[in-house]
């Protein structure tokens, strides 16, 4: 067993041995997911899965911003940059690859001018030095990256700046998670970060539609391993819940503040989700009087339908949507290392490819009968 990293290693022995108890107890093969980069590096850095029992698995799903950003946006974002605009991104978005096999950054030898920015207010400081230049920023993630966006947008942006939105919303992406029978987990752990934004109350109509056992949780390792816990716990009683671990910061409503800046600026609609689907309400888009800021609208760039396109023979959307394991690609640690990667997870560094392959890690799945 691998306590030593966790903050307190009897606490965690005596949560584990619990674990096991209730494992015994269900007697079932378990499967668990979970939507977040964040907590996919504490499981596989502190061993978490090490600590479970032989019938309970723990699996990554579609949770890294990187990873499930639609190829369409980032081929947009290439072909402005070959056309002279200034794009302005995350670094890992920036080497994150398109439809072609390019990212923005793979511009920057013909001439393409991208820049690494930290949020969206470097983007406002950058745009607002170089007045003459069109900017354009890659707006990506979960209700977590979105407010400062939307708060800015209020203040108003400076006019030489747009913005290709890909922020993505949470709670309707955990449903279709919960819903998917491809997937038929046992039970979800809920995103810590976002949730503090959004709050519970948003995930309750799919909690009462699925009756799975959902738990908010954080990111020391002793919190997913009580979230594990608890999930089981509600199987266990057979008493499904939205259950809240992490009381420390997320609450039932949620940043109410954030919400309000979002409910100003943004609608929403329906979104792709690389390696997942279309999925309705999930995206946010611009409201009617911000139009204009949109890059697709402001250079008159339509979407190109090239979502779900990835490099031949890889297994990067089975793997953002957690139906298979990194291990189970046949380019993983090949030709896609952390040094070469080829698929955004393992450029993120959400990606459970890149996480896998930084801490060794061979499989989820203990049980002989999975
Ligand atoms: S190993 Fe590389 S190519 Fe394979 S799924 Fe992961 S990122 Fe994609």
């Amino acid at each position: 067993m691998v306590l030593e990293g966790f903050r307190d290693p009897q606490l965690a022995k005596k949560i584990s041995d619990k674990i096991h108890e209730y494992a015994k107890e269900i007697d079932e093969d378990l499967l668990f997911m979970h939507v977040c980069g964040s907590h996919e590096w504490t499981i596989s850095h502190h061993g978490v899965r090490s600590l479970l029992p032989e019938n309970v698995e723990i699996r990554s799903g579609p949770g890294c911003p990187v990873c499930i950003t639609p190829a369409d946006d980032i081929d947009t974002a290439v072909q402005l940059a070959q056309e002279g605009k200034s794009i302005l991104a995350y670094g890992d978005m920036s080497r994150s690859k398109g439809s072609k096999g390019l990212s923005v950054l793979d511009t920057r030898p013909s001439g393409g001018d991208v820049r690494i920015v930290y949020s969206i207010h470097d983007a406002v400081i950058t745009a607002r030095k170089e007045p003459e230049k069109e900017f354009v920023f890659f707006a990506v993630g979960f209700d977590t990256t979105a407010p400062p966006t939307a708060y800015e947008i209020l203040q108003g942006l400076p006019p030489n700046l747009s913005l290709i939105l890909s922020y993505r919303y949470m709670p309707p992406l955990v449903g279709s998670v919960l819903k998917s029978s491809v997937l038929g987990i046992d039970g979800i752990i809920n995103p810590g970060h976002s949730s503090t934004v959004t709050g519970m109350k948003p995930y309750y109509p799919d909690f009462l539609e699925t009756r799975k056992p959902e738990v908010f949780c954080g990111f020391e390792p002793i919190d997913v391993l009580l979230g594990i816990l608890m999930l089981m716990r509600q199987l266990k009683e057979g008493k499904p819940k939205l259950e809240n671990e992490y009381t420390r910061s997320v609450t039932w409503e949620g940043n109410v503040a954030a919400q309000s800046s979002l409910d100003k600026v943004f609608d929403l609609a329906e979104g792709y989700v690389r390696g997942v689907a279309l999925i309705p309400q999930s995206g946010f888009a611009l409201k009617e009087k911000y139009r204009n800021l949109d890059a697709y609208e402001k250079y008159g760039l339509k979407k190109k339908g090239t979502n779900e396109q990835f490099i031949p023979g890889a297994r990067c959307g089975e793997v953002i949507l957690g139906l298979c394991e990194p291990t189970e690609c046949p380019l993983y640690m090949k030709e896609c290392t952390p040094q070469t990667p080829k698929g955004p997870t393992m450029i993120s560094l959400e990606g459970t490819c890149k996480i896998w392959a930084e801490h060794r890690v061979i499989t989820s799945i203990k049980s002989s009968k999975k």
